[in-house]
């Protein structure tokens, strides 16, 4: 009999670590899953999400559920004091991941669909109990809870620290982060206001030097507001409700608002050193944290839930060496530091209380906007490294063609997938075979074919997270693929 509780210990149960709870319980594992506190975090945080981390929602079967608790983005624009348009980007209602580039949303009502669907996937969920300490063993990780209880001592094969900025986990491991130096205060509010009296459904960085500010449209009557701090203001004096009326006048309809949450945070950029410590992995904000302006930080969080579940469950079933767990750090911190460029990019457009920078911005900007370019990127890098063969489209999302509103991942699952014409009669589990031949599949075969010849390939290996293993011929993949998880090589 096993010595361990679980396989998993998931520490932190934000969207991070219900994300990782429910897909290590979707692979087999069998998970505790502990937070601290009883209740969902009430304090206003993430406010987007994009269509990737839709289609992580896919996989845990929740994309219904949240439908009500979503709005569909259409654009996200930068403008100026005076309203013009210094930066537009278009959000596409269908996007190639099977879902809309961009949802607005409500993180409590996230967190508590995603709570209930891990406790129905079987995830023991423990809440009011805190992790103290760990100690790693030969073989996993003993980790000392403390709850209404009293002490107790968990055995687990792996644990992931999901358990936020200011992570215990991260520093009983002695990590450390670096830092890049972007600390800006901003006050942020929610508002609910019914929508006779609603402003519009927008998505906005407003790039006013008098005060820049942040505000969007989220689902249902909630809209939130992002006001940036500026220097000599005290946090407590603006915060008041009477302040927050005066800051959201401009806006109408005060008097039929009903101001739901506020909070000041500092908003800045920060990087765990290390993200695997032996048996132990940082995830989320407790990894890496980023300013708000691309709306991502939670995204990149769930990205490493993703990418680390199916990795830790092929090792304790015995198919992959626990020397692949490696990639986790090397696949993601290079997106994750993407990702937290991007935003300070953006940040940097928006932070800017110098009247005169700020004119010069405005009027570089408006003039570059004129030739029709474009100032900002919002496109993310693929993955690479060992994990990956050496071939066309390896490490890019898999596209998922949707057909008749029919979504393409529910064939694929929760397991690597071979897709192609002609594929061998068997393939080792738990891989499964997709033949485009096969009537299963005719609906969505012509988009498959012809996203294999722009490849100029016959075949594919798609990776449990959806990412591309690589394309080529099916049987070279196959052993590619075996190898790769077998011996792993650094890139
Ligand atoms: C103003 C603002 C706007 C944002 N907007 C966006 C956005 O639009 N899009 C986006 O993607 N992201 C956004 N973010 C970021 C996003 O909210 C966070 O990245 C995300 O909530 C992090 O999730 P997490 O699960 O890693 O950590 P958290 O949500 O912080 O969860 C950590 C959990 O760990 C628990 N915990 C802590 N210590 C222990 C312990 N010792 N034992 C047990 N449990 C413990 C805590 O109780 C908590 O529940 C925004 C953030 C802010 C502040």
């Amino acid at each position: 009999m096993s010595h361990f509780d679980c396989d998993l210990l998931v520490v932190g149960l934000g969207p991070v670590g219900d994300v990782v709870a429910g897909l290590a319980r979707l692979q087999g594992l069998s998970v505790i899953a502990i937070d601290k506190s009883q209740a969902i975090y009430p304090l206003p945080r993430a406010a987007v999400f994009d269509g990737e981390i839709m289609r992580v929602f896919q996989m845990l079967g929740i994309e219904d559920e949240l439908g009500p608790y979503t709005r569909i983005g259409d654009r996200y624009q930068f403008l100026t004091a005076n309203r013009e348009i210094l930066l537009d980007f278009p959000l596409a209602q269908t996007g190639p991941y099977g879902w809309a580039d961009s949802y607005a949303f409500h993180q409590p009502a996230l967190e508590s669909i995603l709570r209930k669907r891990i406790g129905a996937l079987g995830v023991d969920v423990r809440l009011g109990v805190a992790a103290a300490g760990l100690r790693q063993t030969d073989d996993g990780v003993e980790v000392t809870l403390e709850g209404a209880d009293g002490a107790q001592t968990v055995r687990a094969r792996y644990v992931t620290g999901c358990d936020g900025a200011s992570s215990l986990i991260r520093s009983t491991l002695g990590v450390g982060l670096s830092d890049y130096d972007f600390d800006e205060p901003w006050l942020v509010i929610d508002a609910e206001i019914p929508s006779k009296h609603a402003p519009p459904v927008v998505a906005q960085q407003i790039c006013d030097a008098a005060r820049p500010i942040t505000h969007l449209a989220m689902a249902g009557d909630r809209f939130r507001w992002e006001f940036m701090i500026l220097p000599g203001e005290a946090p407590d004096e603006i915060s008041r409700d009477d302040r927050i009326r005066e800051l959201l006048a401009p806006w109408g309809a005060v008097e039929h608002m009903r101001i739901d949450r506020k909070a000041v945070y500092r908003f800045h950029g920060l990087v765990a050193d290390r993200w695997r410590v032996g048996r132990v992995f940082l995830a989320g904000d407790a990894a890496h944290q980023t300013p708000p302006f691309a709306g991502q930080g939670m995204c990149a969080g769930i990205r490493d839930a993703v990418n680390l579940a199916w990795k830790i469950a092929a090792v304790v079933r015995g198919e992959a060496e626990d020397q692949i767990l490696d990639s986790y750090q090397e696949e993601r911190e290079p997106h994750a530091r993407v990702v937290i460029e991007t935003a300070i990019a953006m940040g940097r457009v928006v932070c800017v209380l110098d009247a005169k920078a700020a004119a010069a911005r405005d009027a570089e900007m408006l003039a570059r906007r004129a030739t029709g370019a474009q100032d900002v990127s919002i496109a993310y890098p693929d993955l690479s490294g060992a994990l990956f063969s050496n071939s066309a489209a390896a490490g890019s999302l898999f596209p998922q063609p949707v057909v008749n509103g029919r979504r393409f991942d529910i064939l694929l699952g929760n397991s690597p997938a071979l897709i192609g014409d002609d594929l061998p009669g068997d393939v080792p589990a738990p891989i499964i075979r997709l033949d485009l031949g096969d009537d299963r599949l005719a609906p969505y075969a012509e988009a498959l074919r012809a996203w294999l010849r722009e490849q100029g390939a016959s075949s594919v290996m798609v990776r449990p997270d959806r990412h591309v293993f690589g394309v080529g011929e099916a049987e070279q993949l196959l052993a590619d693929w075996e190898h790769a998880l077998k011996t792993p090589v650094a890139a």
